[in-house]
């Protein structure tokens, strides 16, 4: 007998990824055999993604893809699109779509160990426990922490979908972290739907820059970054906790949404320019070679043409390193789904072209910047004698393999900029 072969298409953010890792920790590798091919499944669990249109369409997609495997497999929609949207299942009939609790890690993993066959059966020899991540390919574990929005931002669905804040409790991150460690990891990407509110539902409130130094002697001597943190989270504490030590990742993402302070009101953000462009020079005082990301929402109902200058010339004054700029679109049951004042789509689309353009020029200009400096970096991927890796300040590079192993932390040089994009880079002794 074989092993239950399961593939697991996540879509969306990284929380989605988390979740994913989560689960493939839970199987048991004697029993299931997780594929990265879903033609090659039986079973195929698309963990999914509605915080737009689009993300909704990949997701039904997706399924529906799934559904026609050669193995006919069976197909189980998780995540934010089956929790948010009722009309799931009838239009991807065939596909099971699991809720909350039926789609906890936990759960599922007991679900697949249901199906797979007794090891007692199986002809394989049992094989050694890895982590999660290293089956799913990547040397930056994602180290889920938090789950769920209490926020409910005018245009997003994530709040019905993922449910209000909850917190894993302190002992339980720091277990998972040291766990992650005990695998070879060095570098830990610590994530959650609303990462900087990580505590507020835990007993005594503690904070997010309370746990950071404690994180960080476990993860030592390898490094910590973090995902995304909406602004109103960086209060002083966190900036200093956040870029104080010298293992915290230069590399900071924080939401903008718009330039202009009526828009952010409408969409119930609650923060003011002033406010964010204060925690944005906070961070680069401190760190001034900080990549620093944002997302920037186009096209909300209400954003006239001035508005959208307003952002334009906002980011750049600002000059993040990394932009993502999306285009709004209406979800069901938020308060800007029934607002006035929608942009026309193709005014949108242009507007998100010119965010995009300008995201990419702002990185491009940020890469020279970096140029003859020595950072670090993790290797996370050698293709022939190339190792390719990534900078604690989030620039892509690529240094001869030569004695590189994938996960190693190794101190660079960056030299020039390669026409891939990505940075050539030469070893160099801390
Ligand atoms: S903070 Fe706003 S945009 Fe972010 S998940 Fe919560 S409701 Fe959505």
């Amino acid at each position: 007998m074989t092993k239950l072969r399961v593939a697991i298409e996540t879509i969306g953010c990284r929380a989605n990824q988390a979740d994913s890792a989560n689960l493939v920790e839970l199987l048991d590798e004697n029993r299931v055999e997780v594929v990265a091919d879903a033609t090659q499944a039986d079973v195929v669990i698309v963990n999914s993604c509605c915080v737009t249109e689009q993300a909704e369409r990949d997701c039904r997609k997706t399924a529906r893809r799934a559904l026609l495997g050669p193995r006919s497999p069976q197909v189980w929609l998780i995540g934010c699109a089956a929790n948010a949207l009722a009309d799931l299942s009838s239009r991807v009939q065939g596909a099971q779509v699991l809720r909350f609790e039926q789609a906890l890690p936990e759960v599922l993993a007991d679900r697949l160990h249901k199906l797979a066959p007794e090891p007692s059966t199986l002809a394989q020899p049992r094989v050694q426990t890895m982590a999660a991540t290293r089956r799913l390919g990547r040397a930056r574990p994602m180290l889920k922490i938090q789950s769920g929005c209490s926020h409910h931002c005018a245009y997003c669905i994530v709040p019905t979908a993922r449910g209000p804040e909850r917190s894993v409790p302190i002992d339980e991150v720091l277990a998972r972290a040291q766990r992650l460690v005990d695998e070879g990891f060095s570098e830990i990407v610590l994530t959650g739907v609303q990462l900087g509110a990580w505590g507020v539902d835990l007993p005594q409130r503690p904070l997010l820059s309370d746990l950071l130094p404690r994180l960080l002697q476990v993860v030592s001597p390898g490094r910590l970054r973090l995902s995304s943190i909406e602004p109103w989270h960086f209060g002083t504490q966190l900036v200093e906790a956040a870029t104080s030590h010298p293992r915290m990742c230069s590399h900071y993402h924080l939401p903008l949404q718009s330039g202009d302070d009526a828009v952010l009101a409408a969409m119930g953000r609650g923060y003011t320019i002033a406010q964010y462009e204060a925690v944005l020079l906070a961070i680069r005082k401190h760190r001034p070679d900080a990549a620093l990301g944002t997302d920037v929402l186009v096209g909300l109902p209400g954003e006239d043409q001035a508005s959208f200058e307003k952002t334009v010339a906002l980011l750049e004054r600002l000059r993040p390193t990394h932009i993502h700029g999306f285009s709004y679109s209406p979800r069901k049951g938020t308060r800007a789904a029934v607002m006035p004042g929608r942009p026309d789509r193709e005014v949108a689309k242009r507007r998100v072209k010119i965010i995009r353009q300008l995201g990419e020029r702002l990185q491009r200009d940020f890469t020279m910047s970096q140029i003859g400096a020595e950072r670090e970096i993790i290797v996370e991927d050698i293709i022939a004698d190339t190792a390719r890796g990534l900078t604690d300040n989030f620039l892509p590079v690529e240094l001869s393999a030569q004695g590189a192993q994938i996960g190693e932390l190794v101190f660079v040089k960056l030299e020039e900029i390669l026409p891939s994009g990505r940075i050539r880079a030469t070893p160099r002794t801390k």
